[in-house]
């Protein structure tokens, strides 16, 4: 009889292993048979592409790559998905440029849709003559298109990241932060209107008027609640000319102090960054940036001599008319601060080789094989009345020094940041956004290894968890629920329930880590 029985069990269990086997394998099939009018793509070399990121440090495979035409594919094979119902394992992750850092646009054994497929810039179309000038944009644009776009019309959109091949999709699910940030907000501050197609393959526009609770839970979302297929972005005249300066100083409190000062100042200067130098010969020396300065000799043998100091980053914009009135207004502006008075340091560039800078510094790098290298980047933001203990442990012990990439530091106001939507910010009126942008060496096992540099950021994490210092991580990375939970603290309940609106089996974005399918 236990004979029998266990015969029973053993066919039993063969059976569902087989019907199992039947259901993985047939998904290929019936994904092919989808009509659509782009093509799924199980070709390794896709597979390959779309299991790596700009982090290069995680893995994982999909089982095919979506090169969607429409965003009808998009929605057709979400709905697909979704049909299959909470058995199915597969999940859908959108890639933008693969930028993330730790496989945020993966999905292992799952769809991912290469969302610049949709891109076609005669899509593009600039508004300029009502109360708002903007453009409508595919999700998958690269931001550097869309300046290009733009700028034929004199316009250019008000917010950036320091890096333009970046997609539109990619930096609002994040947020999008870089030096114009203090006066117009992130990139997430200066969206109109969005197109979405949510977890069920549904549809849907929204904006602050219409379908309100999805427009804020998709921005700064992470991918959560639905595909970001199309995006109204606004736009402001642009210049053509960037009066842009750097100065440093050794007293972190004087540093502060005036990039606080700075970013409250009347027609003050339009681009306001800063960053850390330890243990560095030259204001030259920095990967990020393309900052040829005047006095470039100076400038290249300007040494920290082991102490730490701290440039602090501005640029003005103007038009060739204007060069008299602007000078007048930066040096007014200038004579107001504290630095080291013998290191001012100013450049004039185009307003285009001044957003596209990073750019410039990713071709020089590529050329010499050090660009597709692991990337253990740490992005923090740090209450106002907690960035002197920061940088007193952090730079002051924790740092050696900053020869591996660049350390970025500056202040933006929480008012132009909306709480409506999905991002984790400090709860205080100034934060300071950190960022620790290592490049690890390969084969290196000293300060540019990538140990070393993983262990540095454990510590720094360690630190502001010990001190209680109510730092919010930027593009986060948690691998327990009850992090994740920590993170977004009282938004915790309302992330769940837009879940469970947007997204109800949890198949999209999978690569954030955030929720199980099915949840
Ligand atoms: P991906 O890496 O492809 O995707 C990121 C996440 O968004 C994934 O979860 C993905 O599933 C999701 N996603 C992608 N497209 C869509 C879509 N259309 N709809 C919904 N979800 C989508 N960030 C800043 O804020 N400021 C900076 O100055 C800055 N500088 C950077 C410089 C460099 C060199 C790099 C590599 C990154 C930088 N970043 C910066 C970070 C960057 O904004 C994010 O990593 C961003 O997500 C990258 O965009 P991507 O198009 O490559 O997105």
């Amino acid at each position: 009889n236990i004979m029998f029985i266990k015969g029973l069990m053993i066919l039993f269990l063969s059976c569902i292993t087989i019907r199992l086997n039947f259901c993985i394998s047939s998904i290929p099939s019936s994904l092919k048979s989808l009509p659509l009018e782009g093509h799924f793509s199980f070709d390794e070399f896709d597979l390959k592409k779309a299991a790596r990121d700009f982090g290069n440090r995680y893995q994982s495979f999909p089982m095919t790559v979506l090169h969607p035409k429409s965003v009808s594919d998009i929605s057709v094979t979400i709905k697909h998905v979704w049909n299959l119902g909470p058995n199915s394992q597969l999940t859908v992750a959108a890639r933008g440029h693969g930028h993330s850092l730790q496989g945020q646009a993966q999905a292992h054994g799952g769809v991912v849709i290469n969302m610049e497929s949709l891109n076609k810039v005669d899509e593009m179309k600039v508004y300029a003559g009502g109360e708002f000038a903007y453009v409508d944009v595919s999700g998958g644009e690269l931001w550097i298109k869309i300046l290009h776009e733009t700028l034929k019309y004199g316009l250019a959109p008000r917010s950036w990241t320091d890096y333009l091949h970046l997609t539109v999709g990619g930096t609002l699910s994040n947020a999008g932060v870089s030096g114009q940030a203090f006066r117009h907000g992130p990139q997430i501050s200066n969206v109109l209107k969005m197109e979405i197609v949510t977890g069920t393959g549904e549809v849907v526009n929204c904006s602050k008027e219409e379908n309100v609770e999805l427009f804020y839970s998709v921005l700064g979302g992470l991918g959560q609640f639905g595909i970001i297929t199309k995006a109204r972005i606004l736009l402001e005249p642009a210049p053509t000319m960037v009066k842009w300066i750097r100065v440093l100083y050794a007293d972190f409190t004087a540093f502060t102090r005036d990039q606080e000062k700075l970013i409250f100042a009347e027609k003050g200067f339009d681009y306001i960054e800063g960053f850390v130098i330890k243990n560095r010969t030259g204001l030259l020396n920095n990967w990020r940036s393309s900052f040829n300065p005047q006095d470039p000799v100076q400038a290249s043998k300007f040494k920290s001599d082991g102490r730490t100091l701290y440039c602090l980053e501005l640029a003005k914009y103007f038009n060739h008319q204007e060069t008299f009135a602007v000078n007048q207004d930066v040096e007014k502006h200038l004579s107001h601060l504290n630095y080291i008075p013998s290191t001012l340091f100013q450049t004039e560039i185009t307003y285009v080789d001044f957003l596209d800078r990073v750019h410039i510094s990713e071709v020089k790098l590529r050329s010499k094989g050090l660009w597709d290298v692991p990337h253990p980047w740490l992005n923090l933001l740090i209450p106002k009345s907690k960035i002197h203990n920061f940088a007193e442990v952090v730079f002051g012990h924790i740092v050696k020094e900053t020869s591996n990439g660049p350390v970025l530091i500056y202040p933006v106001h929480k008012s132009k940041w909306d709480n409506r939507t999905s991002v984790a910010i400090p709860n205080e009126d100034i934060f300071y956004l950190v960022a620790f942008l290592a490049s690890a060496v390969p084969s290196s096992n000293g300060c540019n290894g990538l140990e070393y540099i993983l262990s540095q950021n454990k510590r720094i994490l360690e630190y502001c968890e010990r001190a209680h210092l109510g730092v919010k991580q930027y593009l986060p990375h948690y691998t327990t629920q009850e992090e994740w939970e920590t993170h977004y603290g009282p938004k915790w309940q309302i992330l769940l329930q837009r879940k469970s609106i947007y997204d109800p089996l949890a198949i999209l974005a999978p690569g954030q880590g955030i929720f199980q399918k099915s949840i």
